[in-house]
């Protein structure tokens, strides 16, 4: 398991045989359904229960639009290159968010901050 050290590893090992309720066969079948319930969703990858993702299924959004989210070091450039011939317009998040760090960490005003004031590449 990712993040699972040979030292946890071991001492979650120990608990599963040591266990004397039925625990460790609940976290299985909540991982057992949680594997069988959530997909990619069939138009952007996002995790969902159903075809499409809420977001996809928002009828509010613009569907011209796309919003690329991943690490500073993977992204920019390589989007740039791939897409320089393509009808599309490319820009870059102005201020607000550190480099490197988390969305889920950043409050909704940086957030609009940075997406407001986006730059073009
Ligand atoms: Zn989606």
């Amino acid at each position: 398991m990712p993040g699972v050290g040979p030292r946890s590893a071991e001492r979650i090992a120990l608990w599963i045989v040591r266990a004397r309720n039925d625990q460790p066969e609940q976290i299985a079948r909540a991982i057992t359904d949680t594997r069988q319930a959530i997909h990619p969703c069939a138009l952007c990858g996002f995790f969902t229960t159903e075809e499409i993702c809420e977001i996809c299924a928002d009828s509010s959004r613009s569907t011209e639009l796309l919003c690329v989210v991943e690490q500073p070091t993977d992204t920019t450039n390589y989007l740039v290159d791939l897409l320089k011939n393509k009808p599309v317009l490319l820009t870059r998040i102005a201020r607000g968010l550190p480099a490197g760090g988390g969305l889920e960490s950043a409050d909704e005003l940086t957030l609009y901050q940075a997406l407001s004031g986006r730059t073009k590449l």
